[in-house]
């Protein structure tokens, strides 16, 4: 996988190429499902819901430039396969996620691998963490029609927010830094994200 998926394409961060060749993402799927686990492609993760392919996940935790100081706001917990890769790669990471049934579920995993800089919430992530506090860097992992306001007000100055962006099924993966209370948006590829649903997302 990091060989012909990752390596051989634009992921070229040796700190994200050595988390993710550490991080078995067998253990967040479904057993049924494990055989294709490091293929590169969606998964299913119950609830309908995928784990993006290892290259977006690779890409994305690239374009977020993460060090130890970082702490960043994950919108979309999923089976907590990204928050592990974010959560090896940075300070503290703090993940919301709308079913109950699938933040349990991560919140196993990650405690089974050793991983305890995670604070999960159960909600509408669209709507930001619910305590006031800012944020260097936010990573939504299901697409929004645009970054979402209480998002945007969380990131902090100079913070980096990605997003899949779009109405339909395809959406393009969009990176923003804030300048001055700005986001300077940079599109970085064409990419395929279920929806987010919530009041800056999508309807039921
Ligand atoms: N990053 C995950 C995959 C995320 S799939 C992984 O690595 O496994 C998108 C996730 O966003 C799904 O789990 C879905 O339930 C969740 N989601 C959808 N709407 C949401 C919302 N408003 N707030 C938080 N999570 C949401």
């Amino acid at each position: 996988m990091l060989q012909y998926d990752l390596r051989g394409r634009d992921i070229t961060d040796p700190a994200v190429l050595k988390v993710m060749a550490a991080i078995p993402r067998e253990v967040f799927v479904p057993p049924a499902d494990r055989w294709r686990a490091y293929a590169n492609g969606p998964l299913p993760i119950g609830a309908g819901q995928t784990i993006s392919q290892p290259y977006i996940v690779a890409l994305m935790t690239q374009e977020l430039r993460l060090n130890h100081e970082r702490e960043v706001l994950e919108i979309g917990t999923g089976s907590g396969y990204q928050t592990a890769v974010l959560a090896r790669l940075v300070k503290r990471v703090f993940t919301i996620e709308r079913s109950p049934e699938l933040s349990v579920a991560a919140q196993e995993v990650l405690k089974n691998l050793g991983i305890d800089n995670v604070e999960f919430r159960v909600g509408d992530g669209s709507r930001g963490w619910p305590e006031a506090r800012t944020f260097d860097r936010i990573l939504l992992t299901a697409a929004v029609p645009d970054f979402p306001p209480p998002l945007v007000a969380q990131l902090g100055e100079g913070g980096v927010i990605i997003a899949p962006i779009g109405q339909g099924s395809v959406q393009e993966l969009v990176a923003a830094e804030k300048r001055y209370g700005k986001l300077i948006e940079r599109p970085l590829c064409g990419c395929r994200f279920v929806k987010l649903i919530g009041e800056y997302g999508f309807l039921d």
